[in-house]
């Protein structure tokens, strides 16, 4: 008797994965995870994530689990001296400043996280260095669900919905 095969959809460009993700610095506890709240929803191939993690990510299936390391290259990047900047006080909206501490800051490229260096009376020297930039970082990912991504996603080059963009 013929049976009906079922195809898993694999993780692809221009398709959806809906994933939980645990991330460490190699060898230390989790820094961060997704597991209290909603998975992440990434629209695959639009650059949305790191590349190291999206290679990884790459052919597998819902349901699958697997851990990566992903070398600072492949993640945020390596550390790049020189990248000080004098920034006045009134763009972090009234935030309680010290230094090491790392806030978002709105610059003309968009949002940027960026870690605190040096408080003044009316600037602040912030290094703008991604935090996780120059870190090997382990993650542990449960793909939760894969999906096409509908023609909209794949014109904006980001998912909508649930864990994506609202507008
Ligand atoms: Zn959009």
């Amino acid at each position: 008797m013929a049976q009906a095969k079922v195809f898993a959809m694999k993780i692809e460009k221009d398709r959806v994965v809906q994933f939980h993700y645990t991330v460490s610095e190699a060898g230390q506890e989790p820094m961060e995870s997704s597991k209290e709240r909603e998975p992440l929803s990434i629209l695959v191939g639009h650059g949305n994530i790191i590349p190291g993690l999206e290679k990884a990510l790459e052919g597998r299936e819902a349901g699958e689990s697997f851990g990566v390391d992903v070398a600072a290259a492949d993640a945020y990047g390596e550390k790049r001296d020189g990248l000080s900047q004098r920034v006045p006080k009134k763009h972090f909206s009234g935030q309680r400043l010290e230094p090491g501490m790392q806030v978002v800051l709105n610059t003309n490229f968009g949002q940027r996280a960026v870690t605190v260096q040096k408080v003044g009376m009316s600037v602040v020297d912030v290094d703008l260095n991604h935090p996780m930039a120059g870190k090997d970082l382990h993650f542990d990912i449960e793909v939760v669900e894969v999906r096409e991504a509908k023609p909209e996603e794949i014109a904006h080059g980001h998912v909508h919905g649930e864990g994506g963009h609202q507008h």
